[in-house]
């Protein structure tokens, strides 16, 4: 049986051949590709600087490094995200704070920011949820008021608009930092990029990506061309060359993997419409900003449907369909459960989201035959025809 996976990437022959070309030249690590792929990402965010790195948990790191986060300092973000969004915060030092979603966008919500703040907060880190922009102007407002650093977690949104700007365009925020491992919007095997505009944050990520090190001029003529200089700790958080040359040649597919993955969620959206209250499915357009859709987060509604979640998502495998679970909240985490007061682990929007939503195949591979087949195989299942004598389990929850 054919299997159809959550996601995946997009590779032809042009990117092979843009690889190939930097293998065959003189550079491999730090070669010109580097710089033409964060000015072609700079210029596409509508951002003045770009720093590319060697991933998006890299990227997240050395912007909280450069906004000055350490032990002490309280990083503001949301429980549903990816483990690297609060790690990150960890690495420096300071203390993640999580703050409840808004059950219907997913997204972190401004008043449940507001209940966490206290006066060692830092900086709010917003993730634009499966690609859908956080309302960006409310929590810059917010970080206004208490001189906070906004970092994005855009790792879910490139290409994904607010109000008629680029995500990554830093028009509300410090900085913005996305991902391109091979699940995400494209590829460079495994790797990042932090947007800003902000000249002497962008200085400094330059140098952290590079063990902190720098090489003033003044000094170089002064003592010798060999010379270079550490003044603060940094990293190998370093990009190659031919990853540049491989996420170049995705970003000119950019707009074409966009719009077959807005054309697959209205695919979805149309077709499970009909499964009613069933189901709670995302909305598809929003007045003042635009989906990247990263997922398509397909909910049970609980309350209105026999079937658990696990059974579903179980039953689903048995047509070949892959569907995967974003995420198990990062509180769930035996990690954070020892770290974290327990007082400060309650988030009941989030826990309701996390009973009740699988991610459906998206990329834009999938064709459409293939999004029917999934249709097809979610209608089933919900409308009661599969499997009725199966024993349905008990939920488990982690
Ligand atoms: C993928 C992802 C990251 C981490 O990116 P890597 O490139 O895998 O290090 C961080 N945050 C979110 C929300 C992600 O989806």
């Amino acid at each position: 049986m054919k299997k159809i996976p959550y996601g995946r990437q997009w590779i032809d022959q042009s990117d092979i051949n843009e690889v190939v070309k930097v293998l065959k030249s003189d550079w491999l690590s730090q070669g010109p590709k580097i710089r033409e792929f964060e000015e072609a990402i700079a210029k596409y965010c509508g951002a003045k600087y770009a720093v590319a790195v060697s991933s998006g948990t890299a990227g997240l790191h050395l912007a909280y490094c450069v906004a000055g986060m350490g032990k002490g300092d309280e990083v503001i973000t949301t429980p549903m995200s990816f483990l690297a969004t609060a790690n990150a915060a960890v690495f420096t030092g300071a203390t993640p704070i999580f703050a409840d979603i808004d059950y219907d966008t997913v997204n972190i919500d401004p008043e449940e920011i507001q209940k966490k703040l206290t006066k060692r907060s830092k900086a709010i880190v917003p993730v634009h949820f499966a690609g859908l922009p956080v309302d960006l102007k409310e929590i810059a407002a917010i970080a206004r008021r208490r001189d906070l650093i906004v970092i994005e977690d855009a790792c879910h949104a490139l290409g994904a608009e607010y109000r008629g700007k680029k995500i990554g365009s830093c028009q509300y925020s410090d900085i913005t930092v996305f991902s391109f491992h091979p699940v995400k919007h494209i590829t460079t095997g495994e790797g990042g990029c932090i947007t800003t505009n902000n000249r002497d944050f962008y200085k400094k990520m330059l140098q952290m990506r590079h063990h902190g090190i720098g090489r003033p001029q003044s000094a170089r003529r002064r003592v010798g061309n060999w010379f270079y200089q550490m003044n603060n700790i940094g990293f190998n958080y370093r990009i190659t060359d031919f990853q540049a040359a491989l996420g170049l040649s995705q970003l000119r597919k950019l707009d074409f993997f966009l719009k077959r993955r807005r054309e697959i969620a209205e695919q979805y959206g149309e077709a499970l419409q009909s499964l009613g209250e069933k189901v709670i499915l995302p909305k598809l357009h929003y007045p003042d900003r635009k989906h990247a859709w990263h997922l398509y987060l397909f909910r049970l509604n609980l309350k209105k449907t026999s079937i658990h979640r696990r059974r579903f998502y179980e039953a689903l495998q048995e047509y070949g369909v892959m569907s995967q679970v974003h995420y198990i909240p990062i509180t769930h985490h035996p990690y954070y459960q020892r770290h974290l007061a327990k007082s400060s682990l309650r988030h009941p929007k989030t826990e309701r989201y996390y009973q009740e939503v699988v991610s459906l195949p998206m990329y834009p591979r999938l064709t459409s035959r293939d999004v029917q087949l999934v249709i097809a195989a979610v209608k089933e299942i919900l409308d009661g025809v599969f499997n009725k004598s199966k024993k349905r389990k008990k939920p488990v929850v982690f």
